[in-house]
């Protein structure tokens, strides 16, 4: 766990508060108040975890700019006077590939402290990766350590394929940045000889380098106990910020004791998110934003409902070939009958906001169920095209569109992304029907679920509205989702 406090106070704390999750800490002098630096050599005799000790410069993605003569004397006051209880030493300290002081060096080596001889490329990826890290370690004792920024999950392949055969000696791998979390949580499938992680409180530093904190890393990941015979599954998505399937899967997944791990794999390409995928042994993905319909393309056979809805939300790996299928429109079904409570739709004037893959499943259930329904959407050709395709009405999605919303008000359906993540109250940009005024009679669902009351539903339901939002429809396709990944049923 990398502890960027200000004070070693502060970083003690840290580690105290997160011991049962992790087994080594990373103190992060950098991150220090100056007055506290010169006292980094006290930190290994104040917690009970073995320590890295890490003195990093800006250029390496750290906060050091004091020039390489103070870091050096840094390096020098936390490395002396060795204590006989080994315990109270660093039990590692972080040497940059360029930065060779012998005597320091010789220093760390008496006194038992391993060297990782690290190598960071902040912006681009490292693909020569186990010849550099042959160079890289100079002895026996020195554990090469690559991180990098990938482009794309190529390059995160590349670490998996290099890592793979880097059997001989320890050594560090991560790739950085949203591509990379594979990297750090699939950290045995590299060899490496650990992964790192920042406690919540740390987060904001290196969320953006690809952390996540000990406890998600143990309770929603089960790190330690993953292997090469743990099924891999998972969700594809891009920018994927934040996402609710892994705790849903992955508790299904413990409850049933199966072997098994779904994790977050973040591309712009679905080519790319699939070629990595098929190369490191995934068995089914979730495929969300914005993903849903260029996945077709790459789909081997398709369930009636995929080729019905013309987009796919759910891919599993069999045969080597990919079969799509689409779980949004069954999770959105039962999800919708609850909330009705026994409300037929059939004849009844329905709205659909949005006409992206979410509302297409949407809009094809609608019909199923024998609603009438008039789609709004701000790219109002979108609108026309799904709306001749079943039938229905359309308008564009602006304030122009009022009289038509307040016919088609028995119930509103929102599938945009707008509200999502935001907590305001309801404004232009949040709530994609800001300009109507709620009458009190409509049942209002909303398909996004974070934050779990949006602008929009906020609003509905000071007017009288029943609301509901989308975080069943998602448990439900995801349920099936579970179904279709591992055979068995997830309730
Ligand atoms: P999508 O295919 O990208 O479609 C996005 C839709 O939102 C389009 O209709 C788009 O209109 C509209 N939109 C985006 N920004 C807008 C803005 N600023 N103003 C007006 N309209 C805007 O995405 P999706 O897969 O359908 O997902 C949409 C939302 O549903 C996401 O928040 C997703 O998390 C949620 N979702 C929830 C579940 C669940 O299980 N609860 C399942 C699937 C999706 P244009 O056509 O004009 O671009």
């Amino acid at each position: 766990m990398t502890l960027t406090g200000k004070t070693l106070d502060e970083d003690v704390k840290l580690v105290k508060k997160y011991e049962k999750y992790i087994d080594l800490v990373e103190l992060r002098v950098d991150y220090l108040n100056e007055d506290e630096q010169l006292y980094a050599r006290r930190f290994p005799s104040m917690i009970y975890q073995p320590c890295i000790l890490t003195i990093r410069r800006d250029v390496d993605g750290g906060l050091f700019s004091g020039g390489e003569f103070a870091r050096t004397n840094l390096f020098g006051r936390a490395l002396a006077f060795a204590n006989p209880d080994k315990a109270k030493n660093f039990a590692f300290v972080d040497f940059e590939d360029d930065f060779h002081i012998p005597s320091i060096q010789d220093a760390a080596m008496a006194f038992g402290v391993r060297i990782i001889r690290s190598y960071h490329n902040m912006t681009d990826p490292v693909l020569n990766i186990r010849e550099r890290c042959d160079i890289m370690r100079k002895t026996g004792y020195e554990i090469p350590k690559i991180a990098f920024m990938p482009h794309s999950l190529s390059d995160v392949l590349n670490l998996f394929k290099e890592g793979e055969r880097m059997t001989q000696y320890d050594h560090i791998l991560c790739a950085m940045g949203p591509l990379g979390f594979p990297s750090r949580i699939l950290a045995s499938y590299t060899n490496s000889f650990l992964t790192y992680v920042s406690p919540s409180e740390g987060i904001e530093h290196t969320k953006s380098i690809g952390h996540i904190d000990p406890i998600m890393i143990n309770d929603l990941y089960h790190f330690k106990s993953i292997n090469q015979d743990t099924q891999l599954y998972g969700i594809s998505g891009w920018p994927l910020v934040k996402t609710s399937s892994p705790e849903i899967h992955n508790k299904g997944y413990e409850n049933k004791a199966l072997n098994a791990l779904y994790l977050p794999f973040r591309s712009p390409l679905i080519s790319d998110t699939l070629s990595f995928c098929e190369k490191i042994g995934v068995r089914g993905l979730s495929v969300t934003i914005p993903h849903k319909e260029s996945v077709l393309y790459y789909l081997h056979e398709q369930s009636p409902e995929v080729a019905q809805i013309g987009a796919c939300n759910t891919i599993v790996r069999k045969n080597n070939k990919w079969l799509g299928y689409n779980t949004d429109a069954t999770g959105f079904r039962r999800a919708l009958e609850e909330f009705l409570g026994g409300v037929k739709l059939k004849h009844k004037k329905v709205s659909v906001i949005g006409a992206g893959g979410a509302a297409k499943a949407i809009i094809y259930t609608l019909k199923l169920m024998g609603a009438k329904v008039c789609i709004f959407n701000r790219t109002v050709e979108t609108a026309a095209k799904l709306a001749d395709k079943y039938g229905f009405s359309y308008c564009e999605l602006s304030p122009h569109c009022v009289s038509k919303l307040n016919e088609y008000s028995t119930l509103i359906v929102q599938t945009t992304s707008v509200g999502m993540n935001s907590e305001g109250p309801s404004s232009s940009e949040n709530d994609p029907i800001y300009f109507y005024d709620f009458k009190g009679s409509e049942m209002v669902f909303d398909i996004v679920y974070e934050p779990s009351v949006t602008p929009i539903m906020k609003r509905a339901a000071i007017a009288g509205c029943k609301v509901c939002n989308g975080y069943k429809m998602l448990e439900y396709q995801g349920f099936e989702q579970f179904k279709l990944f591992t055979g068995l049923d997830y309730e």
